[in-house]
Parts: structure tokens; C-alpha cells; sequence
């Protein structure tokens, strides 16, 4: 299988997004390093149907010390971290003058910081072996604003120009480094921000049909599935000269 022997550490995977595409990674061959908070054992239960070898750590994002320490233990326990996948994310919604600072300074140390911090720890083993991936999930929110959403749409416009400065940094080696831009995906996430418009007195049966009409033209949700087969493909050697791209799985909201 494509990536057997390759181990790869997924942020935030026990929900959503990263746990899609920890899926498709191991399906593909690869051990899997689950991160996260909430039911971990259900997640570790079923990616290890797939066969590889699976771990989990439980560091908080939010923290450098424990990134330090996610990274330290998927190179002790595995022997290598290949492949990165900067997924953890949260999001807060108020106007600009309503925006708690402190909602501000924990949307940016997840959402932005602890990209930073999770890519410098793992690119000098990366370099070492000359072979790495590097894929951020950022957001069609690092291109294009929301109202509501001004720390989530400054940390992902951050994510994008971080992922282009470690493809430039890398660009000789075997190392690459790329962001995913997801449109409306339906996860804890989202639903969230579904919640809260029935709580403002949508209809619940139209809330998530308004919510996609406003912003996605394909009016369906983007699947984890289908952003892990995106991660597997940049994994892969017809991705081998992919650096510093912001790939968009958005349903065309971009394309307006
Ligand atoms: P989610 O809420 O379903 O999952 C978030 C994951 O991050 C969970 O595993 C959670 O336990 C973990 N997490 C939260 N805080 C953490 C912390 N401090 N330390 C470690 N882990 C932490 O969210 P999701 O929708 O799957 O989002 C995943 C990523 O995709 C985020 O970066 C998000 O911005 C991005 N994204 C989501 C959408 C969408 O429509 N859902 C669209 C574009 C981008």
C-alpha cells in the first residue's frame, strides 16, 4: 500500500476533518497518531481495523510544551513522524468589537501558533530522512473574510502564508509543504454555527440548507473522505512537485 511504513500524526483527529483523514491514511498503510480530546478510544478502535499501528496523545494544542511533547512521542514510539497534519482547530464568532480577547489569543494560539510550532518540531527529521509532508488544513477562510470570524480568518490567511514559506524553505528537498482549504464540511465544527442560527430562530429544517446557499455553490458538503483523499494524494509521488499550494474543496465558493 502507498504509505506503509510511514507514520503519520494527525492534529486534532479524535472528531471531523482529522479523523476523515487519519482514515484514509491508514487505510492507505500508514500507522496513524491520533491527537485530540473527547471519546479517544472509539477513534483508536476504529482505525486500527485497518491494520497499522495507531497511538494517540492527548496534548493540548494550546500549549507549546505539549506539542513538544506529541512530536517527541510519535518519533519515540514510531521511530519517524513523515507525515504532519496540522489539523486542530476551533472557531468563535462575534463582531470585531464584541470579540473577547482572550476567544482572540486562543482561536490564534491553535489555529496559527500551533501550526508553527508542530512544523518546526517535526521538519528536522523530516530533512534528516530527506522525505516529508507537511499539510495544513487551513481553510477557504485563508483566502476570503466572514463577518463574525476575524480571528479564524486571520490564523488560516497565516496558515497559507506559513505553508508557502516551509514549501520555499524546502523546496530542494523531499519535503513538501501544502494547505487544504475546505468549504463547509458537516462537523462539530459546523454544527455549532448551525446551532446557533436555530437558536436565533431559524427553522431547523432550513438551517443547514441556508447556511450552504449563502456561501457554497455546489449546495453539499464537502466529506472528510474526500479532503483524506486530497491529504493521500499530496502524500504521494504525483505530488512530489505540489509546494506551497492552497488547494480549495469548497464546492466553488472561490470560484465566485
Ligand atoms: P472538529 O471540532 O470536528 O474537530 C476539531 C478537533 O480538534 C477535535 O479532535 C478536537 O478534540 C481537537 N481540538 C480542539 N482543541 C484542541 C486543542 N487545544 N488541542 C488539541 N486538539 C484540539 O472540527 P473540524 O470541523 O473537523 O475542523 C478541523 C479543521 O478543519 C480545523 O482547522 C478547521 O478550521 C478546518 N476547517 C473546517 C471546516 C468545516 O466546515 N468544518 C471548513 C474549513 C476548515
Amino acid at each position: 500500500m502507498a504509505l506503509t511504513g510511514r507514520t503519520a500524526l494527525i492534529t486534532g483527529s479524535t472528531s471531523g476533518i482529522g479523523l476523515g483523514i487519519a482514515d484514509v491514511l491508514a487505510q492507505a498503510g500508514a500507522n496513524v497518531v491520533l491527537n485530540g480530546f473527547g471519546d479517544t478510544q472509539a477513534a483508536v478502535k476504529h482505525l486500527e481495523r485497518h491494520g497499522g499501528r495507531v497511538g494517540f496523545h492527548g496534548a493540548d494544542l494550546a500549549d507549546p510544551r505539549q506539542i513538544g511533547e506529541l512530536v517527541a512521542y510519535t518519533e519515540r514510539e514510531f521511530g519517524a513522524l513523515d507525515i504532519l497534519v496540522n489539523n486542530a482547530g476551533i472557531q468563535h464568532v462575534a463582531k470585531v468589537e464584541q470579540f473577547a480577547p482572550e476567544r482572540w489569543d486562543a482561536v490564534i494560539a491553535l489555529n496559527l501558533s500551533a501550526v508553527f510550532h508542530a512544523t518546526r518540531l517535526a521538519l528536522p527529521g523530516m530533512q534528516a530522512r530527506n522525505w516529508g509532508r507537511v499539510i495544513n488544513i487551513a481553510s477557504v477562510h485563508g483566502s476570503v473574510g466572514s463577518v463574525g470570524k476575524v480571528a479564524y480568518v486571520a490564523a488560516k490567511h497565516g496558515v497559507i502564508g506559513l505553508t508557502k514559506v516551509v514549501a520555499l524553505e524546502n523546496a530542494r528537498s523531499g519535503v513538501t509543504c501544502n494547505a487544504i482549504c475546505p468549504g463547509w464540511v458537516l462537523t462539530p465544527l459546523v454544527q455549532q454555527q448551525i446551532d446557533a442560527r436555530v437558536a436565533a430562530g431559524e427553522p431547523a429544517e432550513q438551517a443547514a440548507r441556508a447556511l450552504l446557499a449563502e456561501k457554497q455553490p455546489s449546495e453539499a458538503f464537502v466529506t472528510p473522505q474526500q479532503l483524506g483523499e486530497l491529504a493521500l494524494f499530496l502524500c504521494g509521488t504525483g505530488a512530489e512537485q505540489v509546494r506551497g499550494a492552497a488547494w480549495n474543496v469548497d464546492g466553488g465558493w472561490l470560484a465566485q
